[in-house]
């Protein structure tokens, strides 16, 4: 008869905060103080000019009414999502006298929704500012719209011929523009010659608007200098922690930090291997925590390790360690033997982002860029958020996503 082992709980029994559901397997911490930090530099940087903030795509992963608010409260004045649904839910979070800018444009019979949500259309093709006309006139709406223009990007926006052959009805004051805006190809490319040629058009072009305010610079665009920076900067990523310079140090805070729960902690032979396809082996007696996230919560199975390659750390107990084979869809493994024995138990947090792991870095590994891995951080986690305005409820409940 086999002995019949002790058993009896071992499990880490601290809460993860007392905003976390105790069963949380992930948590993903917004720092809305930082993303304020972060807003403010980025003002500064641009001043004379106002400084925007583009929220779009669930304010980039990081939740669209919290983030709106902090901004908001902080002083931004204008906000940019890219659809309908997405003003919907910023102009819920927003002061009435904000103005909500919707990049992707304007079609047939939504006019009545950017009445209803105060919001102002996008416009980049010359049928598109007719249909934009025929509703106005139709119901006297002037909220106003912005005109967006290429100067290279070839993705939204009139030609400069078309633009210039709105520009008298425009300076009669015809369309009820309110912005002239383009975009920039390369801007996080300190020395790509386009900075200089899509200024100098913009440049051009803008100045015939009379009296109406010009908009280039995204994040990268504000580091360009001055000259890019016209009356409003429309920062996004740089919000949210991204480095708009990619070449030089990172500028901005890290806004975002995102934990896991270790499920199991399990002891690996020298020469066995760990997850699917048995791509990665244990060249030692190894310890091996097995962490609840994987890529179906957006990280990524790019950062995976094999025999032949390094994937992405975490850190655990304070240490970075590697990750052992494949990231799989709910499960990531992680190598601990260099940490004490005894240091890690089931139910304590790993660190994916944050504590040093920046978005970039995470983007190096997943084979992307910081936009990519903020905006598809999965819906499982507990979301709270840190800081901002102090009417701010420390944890706005998400509805939970079934898993997949
Ligand atoms: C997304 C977007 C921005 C913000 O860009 P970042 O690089 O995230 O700062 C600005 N302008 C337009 C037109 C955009 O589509």
């Amino acid at each position: 008869m086999t002995a019949v082992p002790d058993l009896k709980p071992t499990g880490d029994a601290k809460p993860a905060s007392p905003d976390v559901p105790a069963g949380a397997n992930g948590v993903l911490t917004i720092d809305l103080d930082a993303l304020v930090a972060n807003w403010r530099k980025l003002e500064k940087t641009a001043v004379p000019a106002e400084c925007a903030g583009v929220i779009k795509a669930d304010a980039y992963g990081c939740g669209t009414g919290p983030v709106a608010a902090a901004l908001a409260a902080a002083g931004c004045k204008t906000f940019f999502v890219a659809t309908l649904s997405e003003a919907k839910a910023a102009r819920a979070a927003l002061p009435e006298q904000a103005a909500l800018y919707v990049l992707n444009g304007f079609f047939q019979n939504s006019g009545e929704d950017y009445a209803k949500y105060n919001c102002r259309p996008v416009i980049g093709d010359l049928n598109e500012l007719a249909e934009w006309d025929v509703f106005c006139r139709r119901t006297s709406w002037s909220g106003g719209a912005a005109i967006h223009i290429d100067t290279g990007m070839n993705r939204l926006g009139l030609t400069i011929a078309a633009a210039q052959s709105i520009i008298p009805r425009i300076n009669a004051g015809d369309h009820g523009i309110t912005l002239v805006m383009s975009h920039l190809v390369s801007a996080e490319q300190l020395n790509n010659p386009i900075n200089a040629r899509q200024l100098a058009a913009f440049r051009s072009i803008a100045s015939e608007f009379a009296g109406v305010p010009a908009s280039l610079a995204n994040s990268s665009g504000i580091f360009l200098g001055a000259p890019f920076q016209f009356d409003l900067v429309r920062p996004g990523a740089a919000l949210y922690g991204v480095n708009p310079t990619p070449e030089a140090d990172n500028p901005m805070q890290g806004v975002v930090d995102l934990r896991a729960r270790i499920v199991q902690v399990r002891e690996v032979e020298r020469g066995d291997t760990v997850g699917y396809g048995g791509t990665w082996t244990a060249r030692r007696p190894t310890r091996i925590a097995i962490i609840s996230a994987g890529y179906a919560d957006g990280y990524f199975r790019a950062a995976s390790s094999n025999d032949g390659t390094r994937g992405a750390n975490v850190i655990i107990a304070g240490k970075r360690c590697p990750i052992a084979g494949r990231v799989s869809m709910d499960l990531i493994a992680a190598d601990i033997t260099d940490l004490p024995p005894k240091t890690v138990r089931r139910g304590q947090f790993a660190t994916l982002l944050g504590d040093g792991i920046t978005v970039d870095e995470l983007a190096h590994h997943f084979g992307t860029i910081g936009y990519e891995v903020l905006t598809s951080l999965g819906p499982r986690y507990a979301r709270v958020y840190k800081g901002g305005p102090a009417a701010a409820p420390s944890e706005t409940p998400q509805p939970a996503a079934p898993a997949p």
